[in-house]
C-alpha cells in the first residue's frame, strides 16, 4: 500500500480491517470508517467518532477519486434522473436513478464505454475506454443513495414519497460487468454487506451479455444475485451478428450455464430481449425465444429497442411487438414488455452517453464488422458508423 492512492470506496471491508491494523488501532475503526462511507462522506476529517490522530494519519493514506456532476436529465415527472458522472480522469459514465412507489432501483456502469460492440448498442459503438474500479462502481451507488436521503439532486426536489433509501441496483448501464469482474463482484459484496447498503442479492441484478466464465465466477459468489442475460437472437447465425460474443459462446453453452446458474444459486434468470423491428422480431426468433425460456424457466423482458444516434433501426409497429411477446407466451414462457423508463431523456440505460460522444475506444476483434454482415444478411438498414 502506498501513501495516498487508496480511494477509500475500492477498499473492501477487509482492505479497511488491513488498514486500520496497519495503523495499529482497533478493528472497530474499520466499521465506522466503513459506516461514514456508506453514508457519503469520504473525507477522513469529517468521520467525527474517530480520533483526531487517526483521522490525520487516513487523509494521507486516502486519495478519494470524487465524481463530478456534470449533466442531469430528468424524465417521468421526475421520477427518472440520469447523471452523468466524470472521474478525475475526465472519463465520464452515466448512472440512472429510477423512482417508484416502493424502490428506488439504481442503474450503474462498470466500464467506460464497452468491447463487446452490439451495433444496436450506442455504448457498443463508442468502444471502450477503460475499466471502472470497484470504488467508482459503488459510489454510483452512494449518489443516489445521498439523494434519496436529502430528497435533494442537483438542487432539484426528488418527488413527494419517493423512498429514501436506494432497495434496488441493476448493472445495466455502461459496459459489460462480467468483462471486469474485480470491480463487480467486489461492489455486490459490498452493497450486500450488511453494514453496508444491506441489499438484499435479489435486489441486486447483474446483466450480461453472455460471458460465460464470467457467469460462472458469479454463480461461486455464492450470493443469489438475479442473472440477467441479453439474449436478443436465438439462433447462432442472427445472434452472431447481434451480439458478437455468441461466436465465442455461442446459445449451447450460455443456455447451459444459465441452468446451472439457477440450479446452484436457486433464482430465476431473466432474459433481455431488445426488439428491434425487422430483425428479431419474426416468428421464428419468437418461438425458439419461449422454447428456451420455457426450458429454463426464465422470465423474457422485452424492450423495444431504442433509437440511438447512428442506427437506423428501430423497435417494431405495437401491433407486432403484441404478437411477438404472444408467440413467446404460447410457447409457455413468461414474458413482459419492459417499461422504458426515461426514453424522453435519453436515459435508458445502455443507452448511455450516446447523445455525448461517438467513437474513440477500441472493440473486440469480433465485433468490428459485425455490422457488414448484418447488412449482408438483409435484416433491414445497417447501422451507420459502426464497423467503420
Ligand atoms: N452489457 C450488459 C449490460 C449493459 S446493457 C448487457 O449487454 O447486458 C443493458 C441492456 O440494455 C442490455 O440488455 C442491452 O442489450 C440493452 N440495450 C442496449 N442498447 C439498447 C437500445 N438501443 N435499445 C434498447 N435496449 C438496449
Ligand atoms: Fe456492451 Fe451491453 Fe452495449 Fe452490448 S449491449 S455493447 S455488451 S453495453
Amino acid at each position: 500500500m502506498t501513501a495516498s492512492t487508496l480511494d477509500p470506496y475500492a477498499l473492501s471491508r477487509d482492505g479497511l480491517a488491513d488498514l486500520v491494523a496497519e495503523l495499529g488501532e482497533p478493528t472497530y475503526r474499520a466499521r465506522q470508517i466503513h459506516a461514514w462511507l456508506v453514508r457519503g462522506v469520504d473525507d477522513p476529517a469529517e468521520m467525527t467518532d474517530l480520533p483526531t490522530g487517526l483521522r490525520e494519519r487516513l487523509s494521507e493514506r486516502f486519495a478519494p477519486s470524487r465524481p463530478e456532476l456534470i449533466g442531469h436529465t430528468v424524465a417521468d415527472d421526475g421520477h427518472t434522473h440520469k447523471l452523468l458522472l466524470r472521474f478525475p480522469d475526465g472519463e465520464a459514465i452515466e448512472t440512472v436513478l429510477m423512482l417508484y412507489p416502493r424502490r428506488a432501483t439504481v442503474c450503474i456502469s462498470t466500464q467506460a464505454g464497452c468491447a463487446m460492440g452490439c451495433p444496436f448498442c450506442a455504448t457498443g459503438q463508442a468502444g471502450f475506454r477503460r475499466q471502472l474500479t470497484a470504488g467508482e462502481v459503488v459510489r454510483q451507488v452512494v449518489v443516489a443513495d445521498a439523494a434519496l436521503r436529502s430528497g435533494v439532486i442537483d438542487d432539484q426536489a426528488l418527488p413527494a414519497g419517493a423512498p429514501d433509501h436506494v432497495t434496488n441496483v441493476v448493472y445495466m448501464g455502461m459496459g459489460e460487468p462480467l468483462a471486469n469482474l474485480p470491480a463487480t463482484l467486489a461492489s455486490v459484496r459490498w452493497l450486500h454487506d450488511p453494514d453496508g447498503f444491506d441489499l438484499s442479492a435479489r435486489g441486486i441484478t447483474v446483466s450480461t451479455v453472455g460471458l460465460v466464465p464470467g457467469i460462472r465466477k458469479l454463480e461461486q459468489l455464492g450470493l443469489p444475485v438475479t442473472l440477467a442475460v441479453s439474449l436478443h437472437a436465438s439462433t447462432d447465425e442472427l445472434r452472431d451478428h447481434l451480439v458478437p460474443i455468441n461466436r465465442t459462446h455461442p446459445l449451447a453453452e450460455l443456455e447451459a450455464t444459465m441452468r446451472d446458474y439457477r440450479r446452484t444459486t436457486n433464482r430465476r434468470v431473466s432474459i433481455e430481449w431488445c426488439l428491434i423491428g425487422d430483425v428479431n422480431d419474426d416468428d421464428e426468433q419468437a418461438d425458439r425465444l419461449g422454447a428456451i425460456a420455457a426450458r429454463l424457466r426464465a422470465h423474457v423482458n422485452v424492450i423495444p429497442m431504442n433509437p440511438t444516434p447512428g442506427v437506423t433501426w428501430k423497435e417494431p409497429t405495437q401491433a407486432r411487438m403484441r404478437a411477438f411477446i404472444e408467440r413467446v407466451r404460447r410457447r409457455g414462457a413468461e414474458a413482459t414488455l419492459r417499461d422504458t423508463r426515461g426514453r424522453d431523456a435519453d436515459a435508458a440505460c445502455g443507452q448511455l452517453l450516446a447523445s455525448y460522444t461517438l467513437g474513440g475506444g477500441t472493440r473486440l476483434p469480433a465485433a468490428v464488422g459485425a455490422a457488414d454482415r448484418v447488412d449482408a444478411l438483409q435484416l433491414g438498414d445497417p447501422p451507420r458508423g459502426a464497423g467503420a
